[in-house]
């Protein structure tokens, strides 16, 4: 599998899931969290889109980088890094975002550390790519575009604030 995708389908996949994000949380006090790094400038997309919607959110970021499971045998003490979530996650309606969804480890590890903060009154998974190959029992609720991918495929996520273009690259390995 191999392919290139470019700032319009990814405008459109953002907007798949502000839109799904807008039509299923009513009236709940909906917290965008999003995990750095890309998963931080998706959930800021979509927090702008609710905005002009007429929705504002409460908003956060993670770092869970040394929180996966299989890197704590490199670290004595895995810290969160520069994560930032100030608002009450305690009663909130928590959905966390991520760039690419892909064995569903950094998510297992996202709601660990989530957990340090607060008991949420419920979590949710947006993703905006979903390359499939779960190794956890770990599905997202919102995805802005299904991709198929063989397990040892390289997709490569560009993201304008973060990369300086908007640019998705699947390539084999
Ligand atoms: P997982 O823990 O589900 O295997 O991987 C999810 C995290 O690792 C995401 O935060 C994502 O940024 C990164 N990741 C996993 N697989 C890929 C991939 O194929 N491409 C990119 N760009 N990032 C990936
Ligand atoms: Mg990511």
């Amino acid at each position: 599998m191999s392919g290139t995708l470019g700032p319009s389908e990814i405008a459109d996949g953002v907007e798949a899931l502000a839109d799904a994000i807008f039509q299923r949380t009513g009236d709940d006090n909906v917290a965008l969290v999003g995990i750095r790094s890309r998963g931080d400038e998706v959930a800021e997309r979509i927090r702008e889109l609710l905005k002009s919607k007429g929705r504002e959110v409460d908003f956060g970021t993670l770092d869970i980088s040394l929180y996966r499971d299989d890197y704590e045998h490199l670290h004595q003490n895995p810290k969160l890094q520069g994560s930032d979530i100030e608002f009450e996650v305690d009663g909130a309606r928590v959905i966390l975002v991520d760039d690419v969804l892909f064995t569903g480890r950094t998510i297992r590890a996202a709601l660990d550390a989530l957990s340090d903060y607060g008991r949420p009154a419920r979590v949710e998974l947006a993703t905006l790519i979903d390359r499939g190959h779960r190794e956890m029992p770990i599905q997202p609720d919102y995805v802005g575009i299904p991709l198929e991918t063989a397990r040892h495929d390289h997709v490569y996520v560009s993201l304008v604030k973060t990369d300086g273009e908007d640019k998705i690259e699947i390539k084999p390995a």
